[in-house]
């Protein structure tokens, strides 16, 4: 398979570029990234001079580049996003630009080429806050922060491509990753460095909020699974079922590190945020997956890396 990986020197993508490339050793990807200040391309280190990966630094929105790379290849995997809540909350332009219009310039080439799978690589962030129980695929979306808005305004055009145009288009909705390669602007990167370091670890309002933490090479192998064997027009949830609030991920990060509590430092909370998300995985599991590192297994496996 020949794939266009969009946002492939962030930290999911990298991860899943390294994936592919790694386990499929007849596939080809092209790498297309804008190198924002969220990718790297130190990220792809190990890959960069592989026969079967190309890189090229690009703008989604570039029509015309976009349209060429497309045309080249079977699959458009699109990671490339501006991803971090709290940027969104500062200024939402870049994110309607980039997450929005971005897909929009995808999906566009995508049909003129007519390829044949469009992974559109998505969040629960979409479906908003759950206080009880889980989401599944079905239920409506009521993204709360600009980021999630602009993230589901990318999911009901890639679905609507697929309606009026038959672009054959899955879409992906994971829960929170961590795992190497993150930026260090994200909770769990950032706070290892802190208690690394000695310094305060901010934690939002009284830590109560709670997330479903997925190390991000399972993900890879679910994202993978759905490109090559999910059904086309569906939605697929991936979910580790590992929830634990912000307090607890701090906890566990300042045991890991052997860091004293005293660094948690609460500090006032972000606007709007969302008290707790949790998926329904019964579709992807149904596919054969399921996640194959604990929450401690992977938490000592990141703390590792960002530390050596
Ligand atoms: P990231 O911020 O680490 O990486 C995003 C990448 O996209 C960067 O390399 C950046 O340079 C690139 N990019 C940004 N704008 C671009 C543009 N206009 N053209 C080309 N490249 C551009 O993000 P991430 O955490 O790896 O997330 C990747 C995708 O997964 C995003 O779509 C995000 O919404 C989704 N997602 C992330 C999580 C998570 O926990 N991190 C969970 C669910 C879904």
């Amino acid at each position: 398979m020949r794939l266009l990986v969009t946002g492939g020197a962030g930290f999911i993508g990298s991860n899943f570029v390294h994936h592919v490339l790694s386990t499929h050793t007849d596939d080809e990807v092209v790498t297309l990234d804008a190198l924002t200040y969220a990718g790297s391309k130190t990220n792809l280190t190990g890959v960069l001079d592989n026969p079967r990966h190309k890189f090229i630094e690009g703008d989604i929105r570039d029509r015309e580049l976009v349209t060429n790379l497309v045309d080249d290849v079977d699959a458009v995997i699109n990671f490339a996003a501006e991803s971090h809540v709290d940027r969104s909350i500062e200024g939402a332009k870049p994110f309607v630009s980039t997450n929005v219009q971005g897909t929009q310039t995808l999906l566009d080439a995508a049909n003129e080429a007519g390829i044949d799978r469009f992974l559109q690589i998505s969040t629960d962030e979409v479906y908003g806050q759950v206080l009880d129980g889980t989401f599944s695929e079905d239920d409506p979306l009521n993204p709360r922060n600009p980021y999630a808005a602009t993230k589901a305004g990318a999911d009901l055009l890639a679905n609507s491509f697929h309606t009026t145009h038959d672009i054959p288009v899955v879409i992906t909705r994971t829960s929170n990753n961590f795992g190497p390669r993150q930026h260090a602007e994200k909770l769990i990167p950032k706070f290892i460095q802190n208690a690394a370091a000695g310094e305060s670890l901010p934690v939002y309002g009284d830590g109560s909020n709670v997330r479903e933490w997925i190390y991000v090479e399972d993900n890879c192998r679910a994202l993978d699974l759905v490109l090559r064997e999910g059904n086309i027009g569906e939605v697929y949830n991936i979910g580790s079922h590992s929830e634990k609030t912000n307090l607890e991920v701090t906890e566990a990060i300042l045991d890991a590190v052997g860091a004293s509590d005293d660094l948690i430092k609460f500090v006032e909370d972000r606007a709007g945020h969302d008290q707790r998300y949790a998926l329904d995985t019964d579709k992807i599991e149904a596919l054969g997956w399921e996640p194959q590192y604990s929450f401690e297994d992977a938490l000592e496996r990141t703390v590792d890396y960002y530390l050596n």
